[in-house]
């Protein structure tokens, strides 16, 4: 009997999942498998939401398989030592995963590919199932590795041949082979998590999908960044896990509508980090261009912008919403981002490194380049633009309603006048003063 291993990562769906589909057409019979990886477990990137979103998605995906026969099995420790003890375990003649960008997820690969080949077992990579696009398709015709800049990647990406969404597989054999129970958050990371979580897993991420593709993305062009309104997706960290596939995703957009192009194009942003991270993995912790930079060290203005009591509403009601929820809308985290990099001249690494605490959607392909963005690091062809916070919420929060929403001490200021505290009798002791002072106070 031909035995296969699906090897989860962040693809946990089972429609429209390439490795799930490719191991169940090999194999007689498949081995579903997760392993909880000691590595990031121990490391930076532990976080206590996503280890609630995570574990979530894992109950739900284990329901997915046990319905059609299968069920997760889960192991923890190194993944490539215990893919492998699985691999000798079911006698498995092949691996199969989902192509992945960063540095580490590389380098997991290729340690994996080497090990299996050891036991004559095969590792098949699939593309375009983390993206919705094979970062190495999409080649600029300067023969660079990646796009640079993002308007001529969105044109080839905006034309370029997706595959088909697949079905999940009807039915699942699974030979036997024993497996971990199903974690808790606890059991994954200690400390806080955000109070409002979204909820993880693939059913709550494709109703999410359904409704949003059924009206509200009609108007995404027109309110995306209305902060007051809240009418963006809220698929990211549906779309991190792989809870929901982004190849799916693209195929339901109508892109000859406004809303349509208009959320067509951020998730062309996704794929275009993605594929600059996967040419140049070290874009995650180093400045992708060096702009010689010199940053200031102010731990209290850190800490003020971290706790969300700059004295700015617009900046803090993020800030707030980041710890409450464990997300932001884009809108959101442009402006605490350039307020941190461009107004208090702190390092992008510093709030990286918050963002990564915090989100639930965080990667190190959206996260970091992102960041490099907004800091002038990256990619943007404006590099010195500074984003300033008073005319942000002018423009994003015209009448106030995003900063009352999460700062309940300025929730009496009505309009726009809850965006200036300092010209209100507000007590310091409520709402601090601004720690800096901006053009247009
Ligand atoms: C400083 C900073 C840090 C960020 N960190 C992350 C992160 O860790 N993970 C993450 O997924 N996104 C990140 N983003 C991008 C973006 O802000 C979020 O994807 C978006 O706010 C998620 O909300 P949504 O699903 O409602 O997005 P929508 O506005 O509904 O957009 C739909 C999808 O498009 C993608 N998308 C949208 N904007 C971007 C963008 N600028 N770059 C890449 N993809 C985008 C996301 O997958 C998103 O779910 C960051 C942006 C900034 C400025």
């Amino acid at each position: 009997m031909t035995v296969t291993i699906a090897l989860f990562t962040r693809d946990l769906r089972v429609r429209d999942n390439p490795v799930l589909t490719a191991a169940h057409r090999e194999g007689a019979a498949v081995v579903p498998l997760f392993v909880l990886d000691d590595a990031i477990l121990s490391g930076r990137f532990a976080a206590p939401n996503r280890a609630g979103f995570l574990t979530a998605a894992l109950a739900e995906l284990d329901a997915e398989l046990r319905a059609i026969g299968g069920r997760l099995v889960l192991r923890r420790g190194d993944v490539v030592a215990e893919v492998d003890r699985v691999a000798g375990q079911v006698h498995a003649r092949s691996v199969h995963i989902a192509a992945d960008v960063s540095g580490y997820s590389q380098r997991r690969e290729r340690a994996l590919r080497e090990r299996l080949a050891r036991r004559n077992c095969l590792l098949h990579t699939h593309t375009a199932s983390i993206t919705s696009t094979d970062p190495e398709a999409l080649m600029p015709a300067t023969g660079r590795d990646h796009f640079a800049v993002f308007t001529p990647y969105f044109r080839r990406w905006s034309m370029t041949h997706r595959r088909k969404p697949l079905g999940k597989p009807r039915e699942l054999r699974l030979p036997r082979v024993e497996s971990l129970p199903l974690p808790d958050a606890d059991d994954l990371c200690a400390g806080p998590a955000s109070p409002r979580l979204a909820v993880g897993g693939e059913s709550a991420g494709r109703k999410l999908m359904r409704e949003w593709l059924s009206g509200p993305i009609e108007d995404y062009a027109r309110l995306s960044d209305d902060l007051g309104a809240d009418a963006t997706s809220r698929l990211s960290p549906y779309l991190h896990f792989g809870c929901v596939s982004p190849v799916e995703l693209v195929h339901g957009v109508n892109l000859s509508t406004e809303g349509g192009l208009a959320f067509a194009r951020q998730l062309a942003w996704r794929d275009f980090h993605h594929q600059l991270l996967a040419a140049r993995p070290a874009a995650a912790w180093s400045d992708y261009r060096d702009r010689s930079i010199r940053w200031s060290d102010d731990p209290q203005a850190v800490d003020a912008w971290r706790d969300g009591r700059t004295g700015y509403p617009i900046v803090d009601a993020g800030m707030r919403q980041l710890r409450a929820e464990g997300w932001m809308p884009g809108r959101a985290r442009l402006i605490s981002a350039s307020f941190l990099t461009k107004s208090l001249r702190v390092d992008w690494r510093v709030g990286a490194e918050h963002f990564l605490r915090w989100l639930v959607d965080a990667d190190l392909a959206n996260n970091q380049l992102n960041w490099q963005w907004v800091a002038g690091t990256g990619t943007d062809t404006r590099p010195n633009r500074v984003l300033n916070p008073l005319r942000q919420a002018e423009r994003y929060d015209a009448e106030g309603a995003y900063a009352r929403r999460w700062i309940p001490e300025l929730a009496h200021l009505p309009g726009a006048r809850v965006h200036r505290p300092w010209r209100e009798q507000v007590d310091p002791a409520d709402y601090p003063a601004p720690i800096i002072d901006v053009v247009g106070m």
